[in-house]
C-alpha cells in the first residue's frame, strides 16, 4: 500500500477505536489465517467473581477468608481481586469487627499458579493444583471432586492451603464477552480459524472454548509457552494474529505477525501489541483485519 493509503487507513481505524501502530501491522493483517485468543480478559469479561466457597478444615469461613485475603492482597491478578472482594462482602454480612486484615510476609507470586505468603505464623498458599503440587500439598478426593465439578461449569477453582493442608476452596466464574461467539463464527466465515491459549486449566479452558465455538485449545501454558505456540503456527507458514490483555500475553503479542491488545488490558500488553482495540470489543478484531484487506486490495 502507498504511504497515503496507510495513513488514510490508520486514520479510519483510529476513528473506529482501532489504534494501528505503524504500517507494518496494517500490511500484514490481511494475510492472517489464524487468530489466537487469550482466555481471561480477552474472550471473557475478565472480572471474575467468587460464586462458591467450601471448607475442608476446622477453620471458620471468616478465618479462612481472612487468610486468603491476606495472601492475595498484594496480587494484581483478577482472581486475587475476586477473592479479596468476596471476603470483604462476607465480613460486611457478618458484621465482623476485624477492621483490617493481617498483612502477609514473604509474599511471592507464582506466575500461572498463584501466590504464597506467611500470615501470622501460618504459611498460606492460594492458587491452583499446580501450586499445591509444587509445595507437596496433597489434594484429596473431596477437593478433587469440588474442583472437577466446578471446572465442568467453566469455573476456575482457587485452592487455599494453610500449613500444608488444603483448608478450603473458592470457585470463580468469569463470563464470556457477549460478542465472543459471533466474532469466532464471523472469522470462520472469512476463512480464519480461531485458537485459544490460556494459563488456566484444561477443563475450564475447554468449557469456555465450547461456549464461544473454538475447537483448538492450549491450556496450562506459561507466557513463553504462549509465544512458542505462535511460533509453531508460523513455522507451518501461517500468518498469525494474537489477541491478549495481560502481562502474560506480551511475549505472544510480540511474537505474532499482528499483536492485538485489548484496550482495557495492562500497559505491558498494549506496548507489546501492534494494534490496540480501544473499545475492548472483540468485533474490532474483524474491523482491523477488514481494514487491512480493504487497504491492501484497494477496495473502497
Ligand atoms: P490466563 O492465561 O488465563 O490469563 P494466568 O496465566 O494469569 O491465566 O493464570 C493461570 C492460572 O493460575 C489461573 O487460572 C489461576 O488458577 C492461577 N493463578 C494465577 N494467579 C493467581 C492468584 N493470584 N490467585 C489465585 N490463582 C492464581
Ligand atoms: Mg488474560
Amino acid at each position: 500500500a502507498t504511504p497515503t493509503a496507510v495513513m488514510v487507513a490508520t486514520g479510519k481505524g483510529a476513528s473506529q477505536g482501532v489504534l494501528i501502530k505503524g504500517g507494518n501491522a496494517l500490511e500484514k493483517a490481511h494475510k492472517v489465517k489464524t487468530v489466537v485468543f487469550d482466555k481471561t480478559g480477552t474472550l471473557t469479561i475478565g472480572k471474575p467473581k467468587v460464586v462458591s466457597a467450601v471448607l475442608f478444615s476446622h477453620f471458620s469461613m471468616e478465618e479462612f477468608c481472612d487468610m486468603a485475603t491476606a495472601a492475595e492482597a498484594n496480587s494484581e491478578h483478577p482472581i486475587a481481586k475476586a477473592v479479596v472482594e468476596h471476603a470483604k462482602k462476607l465480613r460486611q454480612k457478618f458484621g465482623s469487627h476485624a477492621e483490617h486484615i493481617a498483612e502477609a510476609k514473604d509474599f511471592e507470586v507464582h506466575t500461572g499458579a498463584g501466590v504464597s505468603g506467611k500470615v501470622g505464623d501460618k504459611i498460606v498458599l492460594v492458587g491452583n493444583k499446580r501450586l499445591m503440587r509444587a509445595y507437596d500439598v496433597p489434594v484429596g478426593p473431596d477437593v478433587e471432586k469440588y474442583v472437577s465439578e466446578n471446572e465442568q461449569l467453566a469455573r476456575t477453582c482457587v485452592l487455599v492451603a494453610i500449613d500444608g493442608k488444603v483448608a478450603g476452596a473458592f470457585a470463580v466464574t468469569d463470563p464470556v464477552k457477549p460478542e465472543a461467539q459471533i466474532v469466532v463464527s464471523f472469522l470462520h466465515s472469512m476463512g480464519i480459524s480461531s485458537i485459544m491459549v490460556t494459563g488456566d486449566n484444561w477443563a475450564t479452558a475447554a468449557a469456555i472454548a465450547k461456549e464461544v465455538g473454538i475447537k483448538k485449545v492450549f491450556a496450562e501454558t506459561d507466557p513463553f509457552g504462549k509465544a512458542d505456540k505462535i511460533k509453531e503456527l508460523q513455522l507451518k507458514g501461517m500468518t498469525v494474529a494474537m489477541v491478549g490483555d495481560g502481562i502474560n500475553d506480551s511475549p505472544a503479542l510480540a511474537a505474532a505477525d499482528v499483536g492485538m491488545a485489548i484496550g482495557a488490558g495492562t500497559d505491558v500488553a498494549i506496548e507489546a501489541a501492534d494494534i490496540v482495540l480501544i473499545k475492548s470489543n472483540l468485533e474490532d478484531v474483524v474491523t482491523a483485519i477488514d481494514l487491512s484487506r480493504k487497504t491492501m486490495y484497494r477496495i473502497r
